[in-house]
């Protein structure tokens, strides 16, 4: 695990349009944070500048020690889970989790406990053998989320992971996302714009209004306020 340092970072895209402009965060090692705010406010910039997707055009962003864009992205120690799941369709769901330990040169034995452990925590192990076409919204996106957790990374980072599923399922998932939180302890860093989510899972939230920090506490504290 880790913390991340978000000091006075910026975006500015090439064409001129800012994005953010003089963010500061400080999230503690193992706290969950959620970005909140409309559309356009910068939110999944600010996550892909994190992820180290997207240059950094002011300031600077620390995971633990590591300056994000000055580490080689396969040391880069993040796992991000996207809302379109980014399953690997010709490979199964075991072969899917594998994936990006294999590539790490992970010994066989080690990938095997951590696969095994990360079906075990989402439920998915009896479709281990299946493609991802043979699995429903909801356990794509469980595969998904144990593709980051088999990694065994210092942070999460989600960008609006459930927001192609229903409400009902959304309902679930989030609800799991939570347990998952207790479990792990891992920092993370989540985009949403739906308030149950944010509110259910958020030790701290931020709310972005059109690239800047407009509101920064508790669930309680934000949405107290009149
Ligand atoms: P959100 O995730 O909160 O919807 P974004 O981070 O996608 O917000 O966008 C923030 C601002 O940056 C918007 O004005 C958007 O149009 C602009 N933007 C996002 N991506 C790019 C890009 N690749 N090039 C230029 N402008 C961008
Ligand atoms: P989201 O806000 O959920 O990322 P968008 O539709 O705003 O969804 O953006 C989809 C993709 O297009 C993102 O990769 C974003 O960086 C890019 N994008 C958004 N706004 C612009 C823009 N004004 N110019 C170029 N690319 C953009």
């Amino acid at each position: 695990m880790a913390s991340i340092t978000l000091d006075n970072v910026g975006k500015v895209y090439p064409g001129g349009t800012r994005a953010i402009g003089d963010v500061n965060i400080q999230i503690a090692d193992g706290e969950f944070i959620v970005l909140v705010g409309p559309s356009g406010c910068g939110k999944s910039t600010l996550l892909r500048m994190v992820a180290g997707l997207e240059t950094i055009t002011d300031g600077e962003i620390r995971i633990g020690d590591k300056v994000v864009n000055k580490v080689e992205p396969a040391d880069r120690d993040i796992a991000m889970v996207f809302q379109n799941y980014a399953l690997y369709p010709h490979m199964s769901v075991r072969q899917n989790l594998a994936y990006g330990l294999k590539n790490r040169r992970t010994p066989k034995a080690e990938i095997d406990r951590r696969v095994n452990d990360a079906a075990e925590i989402l439920q998915i192990g009896q479709f281990l053998d299946r493609k991802p076409r043979a699995l429903s919204g909801g356990q794509r996106q469980r595969v998904a989320m144990g593709r980051a957790i088999v990694r065994e990374p210092a942070a999460f980072l989600f960008d609006e992971p459930l927001s192609n599923l229903d409400a009902k399922l959304r309902v679930t998932m989030r609800l799991e996302i939570k347990e998952l939180q207790k479990r792990l302890g891992t920092t993370s860093l989540y985009v949403t714009h739906d308030q149950l989510e944010a509110m259910t899972l958020a030790d701290r939230l931020v709310v972005l209004n059109a690239g800047r920090i407009e509101q920064i506490g508790t669930p309680l504290e934000v949405y107290r306020k009149p």
